[in-house]
């Protein structure tokens, strides 16, 4: 049987029961043997696994589903872990600052996940309307609920709840994707074929274990079928397999060429003060990073040297005199859809009354106490080039 051929799923035919019956058997048996059954937000405190039916409070599920958006498990586990120490309920969460949240977040990198899951837990607050929040029964099980959170699409939605609930929505992350588009040949990545998709995982999805398959899928997709080396050989589809049998796994499903990413040159300033503050101010709560603190500057004019850019910059952004002096480090780093160039000076302060008027907030600060404010992971970098230069004029001036 392969898949593509017989069921002509291109077409948009359904497969035949038998043929779905025996693809949900054989991931289901592998992932019995194979399957990563001790990811920590989907077992019971007590490290056993969760029997078919049994809910659990989505809590520690909808935190990790969403640190999981653009980022892998390895990565969010040791975030996760953090998360729940500093978080361990919705109640406290809710209760909480921004900062609080946007300091937990700090390194994860997309940060307007960390915002809109605070805006998130005081809506999931008015739902759940209790000092007790653990009882997975005081929780949204209907997915347009969920989807309506901010940052909450159908895959993330389908998987809290059949995570959670043991409920059958079907997902469609990226490794989930990848899989049924191999499985079944699809190569394109339009709507019309993510619609395919979602059909089909919604058609394979096993009704008595949505919990399990789910996460079958996804392991099959994280553990065999990667990206680039599929180790096809030990896969439980691989004799239905359109993609390995015409050789061409990687093939499918095919990605758009990645455009290069143009690079744009931020001078910054680490302004002192004659208290040996330095100034740091905090970005626009919407947009890329919003919420973060950083250190002052903004992109070089053409033509323009880069101590002039961060003098100019600071006079706009912050209404502040200064004079840019000594180069503290230089180093690019990429976004998703940019790099930038940083080059960083150290600068002294002449005069002016600081003005947040690009940003919502600006603050002198001791630089022993740069670590109570959430930054982005760019400016981390100056600060251990700042501690470093800090440490050099210490010694300089005892000796
Ligand atoms: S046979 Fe290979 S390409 Fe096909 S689903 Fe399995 S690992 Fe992926």
């Amino acid at each position: 049987m392969m898949i593509r051929g017989s069921s002509d799923f291109s077409l948009g035919v359904s497969l035949a029961p038998p043929q779905i019956h025996l693809l949900r058997n054989l991931l289901l048996s592998w992932f019995e043997e194979n399957g990563r059954h001790n990811i920590p937000w989907k077992v019971k405190a007590d490290s056993r696994r969760l029997n078919p039916g049994e809910a659990i409070c989505p809590y520690g599920v909808w935190i990790a589903e969403v640190m999981l958006q653009q980022t892998q498990l390895n990565v969010v586990l040791p975030f996760w872990v953090r998360w729940m120490e500093k978080f361990p309920t919705l109640n406290q969460l809710a209760d909480s600052s921004l900062q609080d949240v946007l300091l937990l977040w700090q390194g994860l990198g997309y940060y307007s996940r960390a915002r809109r899951i605070h805006e998130s837990s005081q809506r999931l607050m008015q739902f759940i309307d209790s000092d007790d929040s653990s009882d997975p029964e005081l929780w949204p099980k209907g997915i347009d609920i969920w989807m309506s959170l901010p940052g909450i699409g159908r895959t993330t939605a389908g998987s809290i709840i059949s995570t959670a609930f043991d409920i059958p929505k079907p997902v469609l992350d990226g490794n989930v994707k990848r899989v049924l588009a191999r499985l079944i040949g699809i190569s394109k990545e339009d709507k019309h074929s993510l619609a395919k998709l979602w059909h089909f995982s919604e058609e394979l999805l096993d009704l008595n274990c949505p919990r399990d398959f789910n996460q079958a899928l996804m392991d099959i997709g994280a553990l065999i079928c990667t990206p680039t080396s599929p180790n096809c050989c030990i896969c439980p589809w691989r004799d239905y397999c359109f993609a390995y049998s015409i050789k061409k796994p990687t093939s499918y499903p095919v990605k758009d060429r990645t455009k290069a990413l143009s690079v744009q040159t931020i001078g910054i300033g680490i302004v002192f003060n004659r208290e040996g503050e330095i100034l740091i101010d905090q970005r626009l709560d919407k947009g890329l990073l919003g919420g973060m603190w950083e250190f002052p500057g903004g992109k070089q004019e053409l033509d323009e040297c880069i101590k002039k850019t961060i003098e100019r910059e600071l006079k706009e952004e912050l209404a502040i005199d200064v004079q840019a002096g000594e180069h503290l480090i230089s180093f690019e780093h990429s976004y998703s859809h940019k790099k930038l160039s940083f080059i960083v000076h150290i600068c002294q302060f002449l005069g002016g009354d600081p003005q947040p008027l690009a940003s919502q907030k600006c603050l002198w600060v001791k630089p022993s106490n740069l670590h109570q404010y959430p930054f982005p992971a760019a400016n981390a970098k100056m600060i251990k080039a700042l501690n470093k230069y800090l440490d050099k004029e210490k010694k300089i001036l005892v000796n």
